[in-house]
């Protein structure tokens, strides 16, 4: 087989629209957001306008990292310092890194073979700690049952807010990920669907916690000219007592993020198309276990998860290899050792060490890939077509360097 040789952290080049929009911001030399003519909305302001309404929210604030909206969005829901957080034992690190800018402490809750929060071990750990917040990470893409969820939040007042990193986009039975609980924290860092280099949305329909979250991101006195933002009189009585978390959002990211987000829908469907091919050859391939994705999901194909039972550490570091020297980079979450973007939750050694044996089982045998836009639906076929290869070889041989 003809080895694979595109490159899996290469974007789509942004377009002559968004060229153009940058250009425009430049040539003003108004990148600060507050650096608006009177009565101007600027491009920040029209992006948090922009993604309200494709949200389906009432509020949208544009920061600077999906990272720092997950923290501010703690602070404004409340957070006190050393309070318990619950979220998900497999997440990116700037998940529990979130958690604990805000002064909270990271309890994890274990996952399930479809990569999303466990619901059972979520209720058993709201009970015995009475923790307060739920930070849900929806990572890489999968959504749990919202409804079954959505009644363990209610049944034990939880405080939900949403890591949609991966699931912008998505929805559940129609509703928008991110719409389920009292916020919904996005990222516009490049290798999520909408490209900024760095960015974040935060989204609610609360116009309190709205106005903590504006006043946190660093908008001075200034909080009128937000484009999605609750009435002056919301701003009163908080606006003295609320710190300035200096992490806004420029003009010229929001600029180039306007013309990405009018396209978003597309991206999503050529996204799924390209995760569908992928999907389709791996299901025939030996030995390999792909994620059930429920009917009531509509997700976002920007990566693929598949396992392989019982691969020991040594076999799946060769399975990585052989995928590698064909020209397929595959990431491994079970590693001991930290690699690139992907940790677990064994090297976050800020957080309370904290046994989680079913996700260290799951993440054991767990392989993760990007999909990105650059590649080909041909391209798609070509790479499952080497994991499904590799997959084969390790079932004669596992562990056997190829
Ligand atoms: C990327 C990512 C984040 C954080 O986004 P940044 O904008 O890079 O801070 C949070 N959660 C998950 C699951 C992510 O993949």
């Amino acid at each position: 087989m003809k080895p694979f040789s595109g490159n899996f952290t290469q974007q789509e080049s942004l377009d002559e629209s968004v060229v153009a929009a940058a250009t425009e911001v430049l040539t003003s030399g108004r990148l600060h957001r507050y650096n608006s003519e009177p009565g101007e909305l600027s491009k920040a302001s029209e992006l948090e306008q922009a993604y309200a309404a494709y949200q389906g929210a009432r509020y949208c604030l544009a920061c600077a990292s999906g990272g720092y909206a997950m923290a501010i969005a703690l602070r404004a829901a409340g957070l006190r310092q050393g309070e318990p957080v619950l979220t998900n034992g497999f997440t990116l690190a700037p998940v529990p890194g979130a958690i604990t800018a805000a002064g909270g402490k990271p309890l994890l809750v274990e996952i399930t073979e479809d990569m999303v929060i466990n619901i059972e071990d979520l209720e058993r750990k709201a009970k015995t700690s009475g923790a307060r917040f739920l930070l849900l990470s929806n990572m890489r893409g999968h959504l749990a049952d919202m409804e079954h969820l959505d009644e363990i939040v209610r049944k034990h007042d939880l405080i939900l807010i949403e890591d949609c990193a991966h699931t912008m986009g998505a929805s559940w039975n129609g509703r928008k990920s991110g719409n389920f609980g009292l916020a919904g924290c996005f990222s516009t860092q490049t290798y999520k669907h909408l490209n900024s280099g760095e960015g974040g949305l935060l989204t609610s329909d609360d116009p309190d916690f709205m106005a903590r979250a504006i006043i946190l991101s660093g908008s001075y006195m200034l909080y009128e000219r937000h484009g999605a933002a609750p009435a002056t009189e919301v701003f009163e009585q908080i606006r003295l007592e609320t710190p300035n978390m200096s992490g806004r959002m420029d003009n010229l990211r929001a600029a180039i993020l306007l013309p990405q987000l009018a396209g978003l829908e597309d991206s999503i469907e050529r996204w799924n198309q390209r995760y569908r091919v992928v999907d389709d050859v791996l299901r025939g391939a030996t030995g390999v276990v792909l994620c059930n994705r429920p009917d009531e999901e509509r997700y976002v194909g920007s990566s693929i998860q598949f396992s392989l039972p019982g691969i020991s550490p040594a076999a799946a570091r060769a399975f990585v290899s052989a995928n590698k020297a064909m020209g397929v980079e595959l990431k491994w979450f079970g590693d001991e050792n930290p690699v690139g973007f992907t940790s677990n939750h064994h090297s976050w050694r800020y957080v309370e060490q904290q046994s989680l044996p079913e996700t260290d089982r799951i993440l054991a045998s767990l392989f993760d890939m990007r999909l990105p836009l650059t590649f080909s639906v041909g391209d798609c076929r070509h790479i499952g077509a080497i994991i499904a290869h590799c997959a084969a070889e390790h079932a004669k041989a596992p562990g056997r360097a190829l």
